[in-house]
C-alpha cells in the first residue's frame, strides 16, 4: 500500500480523508498533542485495523475523538453534570474524559471495558476532519506500539509507511505530549490516569468543589497499572535511556560523569538536555551527540521536542541515551511520566 502525505487545504481534501474513514480505512491526522491513527469509531472492523497497524495489544483501549460536545454525548450513555462542566471548560483541548460508553460503541474500541475515553482536539484540521467524516474517530497515537508518539507527519511516516493509505500533514504538534486522561465514572471525583497539559492544579482552580485525585499507578509507591495499557512499554527509543533528575548543577555533574564513563568503556552515548546543561557539557560532548530541548525549566519547549528527541538518534550509531529530567510542576509531571516509561523506570534522582 502506498502512503500519501497530504497537507489538507480544501474541503475536497477533507472529503477524501473522510471517504477513506467511512470506507473502513485508516487515516493519520494531526492534533494539538500528537498525531492520531484514526478509524471510524463505530466500525469494529476498521478499529481492528488500528491494532494491526500499530501491533497494539487488544486490551489497550482507543480514545474516541469528537468534533463537539453533541458528539461526545452520543458516544456516552451518561454524561454526569460535573463531566459536562469539565468539557465545557477544557474542550476543545488536551483532555480525555472516561465515561460509561453508549451501547453502540464496539467493544474493540474500549478493549472490552464498559467505559469509553472521549476527547475533542483543539486543532482546526482535526475537528474539520472529524466533522466531515460525521462519525467519532477512534484514534490512539500514530506510532508503532511501544515507540515514542509522532509529533510530525514524517514521524508518522517512519512507523506507518505501507500500512495506511493517508497521513494528513498539519506540521509539528503544538503541545507534543498526549492528553490528560481523567476518569469521571465516580460522581464528583476526577481521577487523573495520565498527566498532560491540563494539570491537576488547573482543574482544581476551575472547580474548587470537585475532588481531584491522582491514580495510584502514577505514584511511584504503587506501580500496579490500573488504566488499561499502562502495563505496556511506552515511548521507548531504540537504545536504552537513563534519566537524571534533580537540581541543575547536580544533573550536569551526573551527566558529565556518566557520559565520560560510558565513552571510556567504548560506548557511544548521546545526551538529551536543556540548553544550559549542554552549554556546560560542550567541551566533552560532540554536538552531533547532543539534543537541545530548550531553556532549562521551559516545560512547554521540552514537551514539544520530547518525542523528536527520543527518535532523533534512531538512524545513528548511538548505543545509549542520557536525558535531563524536569521538575514535577505543571507540565513537568507529564514530561517525567513519559520519560519514566520511555526509560523503563531508569530515573536517577541526583
Ligand atoms: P494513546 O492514544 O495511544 O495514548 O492510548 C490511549 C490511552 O487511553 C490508552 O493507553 C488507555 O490508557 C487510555 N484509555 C482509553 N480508554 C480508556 C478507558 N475506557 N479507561 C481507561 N483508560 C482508557
Ligand atoms: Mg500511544
Amino acid at each position: 500500500m502506498d502512503t500519501e502525505i497530504l497537507r489538507p487545504t480544501s474541503q475536497a481534501d477533507f472529503a477524501r480523508a473522510a471517504d477513506l474513514i467511512r470506507s473502513g480505512a485508516l487515516v493519520a491526522f494531526p492534533t494539538e498533542t500528537v498525531y492520531g491513527l484514526g478509524a471510524n469509531g463505530l466500525d469494529a472492523a476498521a478499529c481492528a485495523r488500528i491494532y494491526e497497524a500499530k501491533g497494539r495489544p487488544s486490551d489497550n483501549p482507543l480514545i474516541l475523538h469528537v468534533s463537539d460536545l453533541a458528539m461526545a454525548n452520543q458516544v456516552t450513555s451518561y454524561m454526569p453534570p460535573f463531566a459536562a462542566h469539565l468539557l465545557t471548560a477544557f474542550a476543545p483541548g488536551p483532555l480525555t474524559v472516561i465515561l460509561p460508553k453508549a451501547a453502540h460503541i464496539p467493544d474493540i474500541v474500549t478493549g472490552g471495558l464498559p467505559t469509553v475515553g472521549v476527547r475533542c482536539p483543539d486543532h482546526t484540521a482535526a475537528r474539520r476532519f472529524i466533522r466531515t467524516a460525521g462519525v467519532p474517530i477512534a484514534a490512539p497515537s500514530a506510532n508503532t506500539s511501544g515507540r515514542p508518539s509522532p509529533t510530525t507527519a514524517a514521524m508518522v511516516h517512519a512507523d506507518m509507511a505501507g500500512r495506511i493509505p493517508l497521513i494528513l500533514d498539519g506540521g509539528s504538534c503544538r503541545l507534543g505530549v498526549e492528553s490528560t486522561i481523567v476518569d469521571c465514572t465516580e460522581e464528583g471525583i476526577v481521577t487523573i490516569l495520565r498527566p498532560g497539559a491540563i494539570t491537576c492544579e488547573m482543574i482544581a482552580a476551575e472547580f474548587p468543589t470537585i475532588e481531584v485525585r491522582m491514580d495510584a499507578a502514577l505514584t511511584e509507591a504503587d506501580e500496579t497499572p490500573r488504566a488499561p495499557g499502562m502495563k505496556y512499554t511506552h515511548y521507548a527509543p531504540r537504545v536504552p535511556l537513563t534519566v537524571y533528575a534533580g537540581v541543575g548543577d547536580a544533573v550536569t555533574a551526573a551527566l558529565r560523569a556518566e557520559f565520560m564513563r560510558r565513552t571510556a568503556a567504548g560506548e557511544r552515548p548521546a545526551v538529551i538536555a536543556s540548553n544550559e546543561t549542554l552549554t556546560d557539557l560542550g567541551e566533552i560532548i560532540p554536538s552531533e551527540h547532543m539534543y537541545n530541548c530548550g531553556a532549562r525549566g521551559n516545560h512547554s519547549a521540552f514537551a514539544a521536542s520530547l518525542y523528536d528527541a527520543l527518535r532523533h538518534f534512531d538512524e545513528s550509531d548511538i548505543t545509549s541515551l542520557l536525558a535531563e529530567g524536569t521538575g514535577p510542576d505543571g507540565l513537568g509531571l507529564a514530561i517525567m511520566n513519559r520519560l519514566r516509561k520511555a526509560s523503563g523506570g531508569d530515573v536517577r534522582f541526583v
